[in-house]
Formats: C-alpha cells, sequence, structure tokens
C-alpha cells in the first residue's frame, strides 16, 4: 500500500509510541513505570463533571458551532480576561479537539508551502511535523550558549524572508523553562516589527512553581487581538488534568479563525465542550491544588537526580517534565532510553525527540512513588557505585553490564 509524499515524510509521535509500548507491556503484568507520561493522574474536577453530566442526562448531543458552543467561548472570553489582560470578541476564539489540533489549524491557516516556521529547542515534539503536515519548513533554533533559554541573537540569525511564525512555549515542554519577561518583550517586538506571528502554546502556563508567573506576551504589544500578530493556544488538558476530554481552543484576530477549522471537523464533541464550560466556570482552587502537587513531584525528581551520578539537570520553573543531560553515557538518547526499558522497565522519552540529543524528558506527573523507585532503578541501572540487585515487582534481578 502507497502512502503519498507528504505522510512519508511524517514522524510517529515518540510519545505516544511508549505510552503504547507502556500500556502493552503493563497489560502483560509486567510493572512499568512510565516517566514519560504527559498527564497528571487527579481526578477530573467535579464542576466539570457535573456540566457533562447534565448535558448526557438531558439526551441533548447534537452539532454545535464548528467553532465552539457560545456559552463555552464566553467562559474563554472570560478566562482571556482575566489571565492576559484582553478583551476578546466570540470571533475571536475557536475551540477545537484538544490544543494539539488547535497548533495545527494554525499552521494550515497561515503557513504556505516552503514557508519557514522557527521552533525554539528545546522544542515539543508534534511541533515540526505538524509544520510539515502543512508543507511549511521546521527551522530549528538552538541556543549555542547549550542552555534551555532562547535568545533573540540566535533567532534572528535564523530568520529569514521566508519566515512566517515562530512557536513559544513557556513554561517549556520538555525543559520545564520558564522564559524571562526580557525575551519575551523582545521577540513580541521583533514579530510586529517584522510581521511574523508568534504563536504562544501557552498550554502549562498555570503550572509554574516557586511563585513564578508566566507574563503573557499580550503585555508587551499595545496592539489588540485583532491587529496584533499573536495567536494563543490554550486548553484544559494541563491545567485541569483534562487530558482525555480533547478540549484545547485559539485567540487571534477573527480573519484567521474563521478559517481555521471548518473543513477539519464540524465541531469538537459537544459532552467535552460542557466539561470544559464547566472547569472554567467552577471552582478554580483544584488548579492550585494540581500545581501544588506537581511542585512537590518536582522537588521529590530533583533530589532524587542528585543522587544519580552523571546527569545533569536544570531545576524545571514549570509544566511536569525536566530534562537531564544523560551525554555521560555516551549513548544517543533513543538508546539509553531503549536500554532502560528493557533493563528496568523504566519509560522514558528521547530527547532527539526534542532537539536535544544526550538528554532524557522525565515527567514528574505520577506518583511520588513512582519517581522515587523510577529514579531508584535509573542508578541500579546506570550507576557501577549502586548495588547489584534490585526487586522489579516480585523479581529480583542482578545486573551484569557494568
Ligand atoms: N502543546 C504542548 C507543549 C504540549 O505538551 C501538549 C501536550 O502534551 C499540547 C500542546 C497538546 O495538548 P492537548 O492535549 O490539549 O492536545
Amino acid at each position: 500500500m502507497a502512502v503519498c509524499q507528504l505522510a512519508k515524510m511524517i514522524q510517529e509521535s515518540p510519545t505516544l509510541r511508549l505510552n503504547e509500548q507502556a500500556r502493552i507491556l503493563r497489560a502483560q503484568g509486567e510493572p512499568v513505570i512510565h516517566l514519560g507520561i504527559g498527564e497528571p493522574k487527579n481526578k477530573t474536577p467535579i464542576s466539570a463533571i457535573l456540566s457533562a453530566a447534565a448535558r448526557l442526562n438531558a439526551g441533548d448531543i447534537k452539532y454545535t458551532p464548528t467553532d465552539g458552543m457560545p456559552s463555552l467561548k464566553k467562559a474563554i472570553i472570560q478566562y482571556t480576561e482575566q489571565n492576559y489582560n484582553r478583551l476578546a470578541g466570540l470571533e475571536n476564539i475557536i475551540v477545537s479537539t484538544g490544543a494539539k489540533q488547535s497548533l495545527y489549524n494554525i499552521l494550515f491557516t497561515i503557513v504556505s508551502p516552503q514557508e519557514e516556521v522557527l521552533l525554539l529547542a528545546p522544542y515539543w515534539v508534534s511541533y515540526p511535523e505538524m509544520i510539515k503536515m502543512v508543507s511549511g519548513v521546521p527551522v530549528v533554533v538552538a541556543p549555542e550558549d547549550g542552555s534551555f533559554h532562547p535568545n533573540m541573537r540566535d533567532i534572528e540569525k535564523a530568520a529569514s524572508s521566508r519566515t512566517r511564525a515562530i512557536i513559544l512555549n513557556s513554561p517549556n515542554n520538555p525543559s520545564g523553562v520558564l522564559y524571562s519577561e526580557d525575551f519575551i518583550a523582545e521577540i513580541v517586538k521583533y514579530c510586529e516589527k517584522k510581521g511574523i506571528y508568534l504563536i504562544c502554546d501557552d498550554i502549562y502556563q498555570k503550572l509554574i512553581f516557586d511563585d513564578k508567573i508566566a507574563v503573557p506576551a499580550y503585555n508587551y504589544t499595545t496592539e489588540d487581538i485583532e491587529s496584533s500578530h499573536l495567536i494563543v493556544v490554550n486548553g484544559v488538558s494541563k491545567m485541569y488534568g483534562m487530558t482525555g476530554f480533547r478540549i484545547g481552543w485559539v485567540v487571534g484576530p477573527r480573519e484567521l479563525v474563521k478559517v481555521m477549522q471548518a473543513q477539519m471537523t464540524s465541531n469538537p464533541p459537544v459532552v467535552s465542550q460542557a466539561a470544559a464550560e464547566g472547569a472554567l466556570l467552577g471552582d478554580q482552587s483544584v488548579v492550585e491544588s494540581l500545581r501544588l502537587t506537581i511542585q512537590n513531584n518536582r522537588d521529590v525528581m530533583m533530589n532524587e537526580l542528585i543522587g544519580l551520578n552523571g546527569v545533569q539537570v536544570t531545576k524545571p520553573d514549570g509544566t511536569f517534565y525536566c530534562l537531564p543531560d544523560f551525554r555521560s553515557f555516551q549513548m544517543t538518547s533513543t538508546e539509553l532510553s531503549n536500554f532502560l526499558l528493557e533493563k528496568a522497565l523504566v519509560c522514558t522519552v528521547p530527547g532527539s525527540a526534542f532537539g536535544m540529543e544526550g538528554y532524557l524528558r522525565l515527567s514528574y506527573a505520577g506518583s511520588v512513588k513512582d519517581i522515587k523507585d523510577g529514579i531508584e532503578r535509573l542508578k541500579w541501572v546506570l550507576d557501577p557505585e549502586s548495588s547489584d540487585d534490585i526487586y522489579i515487582g516480585n523479581r529480583k534481578l542482578t545486573r551484569d553490564w557494568l
């Protein structure tokens, strides 16, 4: 069976592949620890459940407007006003089946074939493939200083007359780094001067630690939503841990929003939209409680990693990921990730998927026990000074490769 040229170029998502591998191993009874996972363990907020249940009970499950139910869009307008200090109109907002679809819709709407989109490494694994899917060209900007924080010098060097957009994701998946206010101010100014779209993937905006805050890019422009070059993506997946509902949204100029989705899907599922509306209008202490849990998990992960010889890590400011440097082990990140899964049943994501060869992305979205046991297993695999034996489930394993 022959797939088309474009489809041939698109790589499968390594994170989704790992999730599937972990699921299969678990179904076989293997005690896998998943440090690759991109979702917290919390229960769905009650306000979301009640709102979705009310919809189901009414039996009123029909098409909605393509761009989302007006009542959900009003809740998003309120969220935008509270968090971005900008007044959006109904026509500035479009609801999609997850932030992932929102991002694809944006790229599909603004990128013509061969136009370039700048990605700031480390970057979310799906960005380059989505850009290729709209026949655009991903251009990776890796900070020359080896840090996880981008700078304008590198960006200006990478930009060309074909640059159509830059994707900004702060706090950042996979590093957890929050970009500085000075940098955000500079990049907004640069994009406006050059007429380049700045796509702000703010999906982790609420999951920030140590009293830091993600200052929105809108703070650095006097333009309103309609006239600015900013396009903002958000959703309920991360801040409420509502990954399975698949609701994300875009806030941007109406001319773009108007054409984003109509021929892609008729509308996101109405029950999920009702759940998202319930979450947005419900008690917001659920977000703070999730943030505090994840911050505590981050601290546990940092403490455990200190004891892992040969590994350097930058302390994350937000998200539920960190990106430790495993280059001293002299393996590619894929080799290392496979080795850890094979020997110790620990799932990690190779840094190569994020433009960072030699690194692994570790998630602390799971339980404290998983973090502690997971890093204990990594020590056993990698550190010759650790004990030769370990119990994994009820099996005693002896290391014979160091
Ligand atoms: N953007 C980033 C940076 C992400 O990490 C993810 C999910 O992992 C998404 C977007 C997609 O979110 P959603 O689950 O709402 O599609």
